[in-house]
């Protein structure tokens, strides 16, 4: 009940601060500097507070709907947020999505390695549970049908992810584009239904057909060099189950939407040495990334203009956030010395939109 008052209050739209372990390598590094002892990590936990020590000693606190350290397993996150994602077998539109400097866990935390099973990340979990359901309650006289689809946003264009995997498919799939280099269209109807011009949607009906499209997929995802990490993402990542269900007995009916975004790195420009092209797809993705919080946080604030045509990434989801759509956003941390100052920033980020 008073979950329900709080829910309501926020609009719908809740915060996770994941901080993930020191890697081996982070913790070699912090063993020999100079001057007063200092601690390997800079990030402190205390319940759902997250508090940062910065430069010149100076401290800064936040709190979050949820603050998960760097023990917590796949699991126990996604208990968190399996009811979130039942709801889009209820009809409700949901986006979760992961934001965080490059490094910071984000694709751990959506995608997670597949190998072993404790490491699987909250996308493959959501899909589980919800082909799971839906098989249970076709007990219940309810038919569900879903359709997959994969798209990345890179400098403001959109590239389908699905479209070239398609073709050497065996499933029964929709291929709905030809080439890999369409241009997509977002368009809106008066329903909230959403449609990208040329995008491969595909039809599925179990959990194993969805691995086999996320492994194809994350063949042609962009990939690009910074000086600060290699495998850095400098894409958006929209992962989008439509679920349609009717039930033959009572003639309902329910369109839900979930949306699993991994987002590209928040990281400044300077701590990423960025040049030329790699400049402006920086600048691309920090004003993708400012656009998202401009418009969560006026949904949060339930302002009466909501800006979602800023950027590609909040007009294509328009439909998903706000109204009675339901969203999380996780915030990705890194416990290291030298993130402190990324991580202020991304603490920063989510506390202004919870
Ligand atoms: P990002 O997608 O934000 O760039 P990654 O998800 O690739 O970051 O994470 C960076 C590294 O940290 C990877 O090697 C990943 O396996 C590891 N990692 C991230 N989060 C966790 C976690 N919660 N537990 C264990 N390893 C993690
Ligand atoms: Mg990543």
């Amino acid at each position: 009940k008073l979950h329900n008052t709080i829910q309501e209050l926020k609009g719908n739209i809740r915060v996770f601060c994941r901080v993930r372990p020191m890697l081996p390598d982070e913790e070699e590094d912090s063993s020999d500097s100079p001057g007063p002892i200092r601690f390997p990590t800079s990030v402190e936990l205390m319940g759902r507070g997250i508090e940062v020590q910065a430069e010149k000693g100076q401290q800064y606190s936040f709190t979050f709907d949820k603050v998960f350290g760097p023990e917590v397993e796949q699991s126990v996150v996604f208990e968190e947020l399996s009811q979130l994602v039942q709801s889009a077998l209820d009809g409700y539109k949901v986006c979760i999505f992961a934001y965080g400097q490059t490094g910071s866990g984000k694709t751990y935390t959506m995608l997670g390695a597949t190998e072993p099973d404790r490491h699987r990340g909250m996308i493959p979990r959501s899909l589980e549970q919800i082909f799971m359901t839906s098989k249970g309650l076709e007990q219940q006289g309810w038919r569900f049908s879903m359709q997959a689809s994969m798209l990345e946003i890179h400098n403001e264009t959109i590239r389908d992810l699905l479209s070239a995997a398609t073709a050497r498919a065996s499933c029964g799939l929709v291929d709905l584009a030809a080439g890999g280099s369409k241009q997509h269209v977002v368009k809106h109807d008066a329903n909230g239904n959403t449609t990208v011009t040329d995008l491969t949607l595909v039809e599925v009906t179990s959990w194993r057909e969805v691995a086999t499209l996320l492994a194809r997929a994350a063949q042609y995802r962009s990939v690009g060099k910074t000086a600060m990490n290699e495998r850095s993402s400098r894409s958006h990542c929209v992962f989008t189950l439509r679920i349609t269900g009717v039930n033959d007995g009572t003639e309902q009916q329910v369109n839900g939407v979930l949306n699993l975004i991994d987002l590209a790195g928040s990281e400044r420009l300077s701590r990423s040495g960025a040049t030329g092209e790699r400049l402006k797809e920086t600048q691309a993705i920090n004003k993708s990334l400012s656009s998202l919080g401009d418009v969560i946080s006026a949904i949060a604030n339930k302002e009466a203009h909501i800006p979602y045509r800023n950027s590609k990434l909040t007009y294509l989801l328009q439909p998903c956030l706000g109204g009675d759509s339901k969203t999380l956003m996780f915030v990705n941390i890194a416990p290291d010395r030298h993130s402190e100052a990324e991580s202020l920033c991304s603490l920063r980020f989510a506390a202004k939109v919870n």
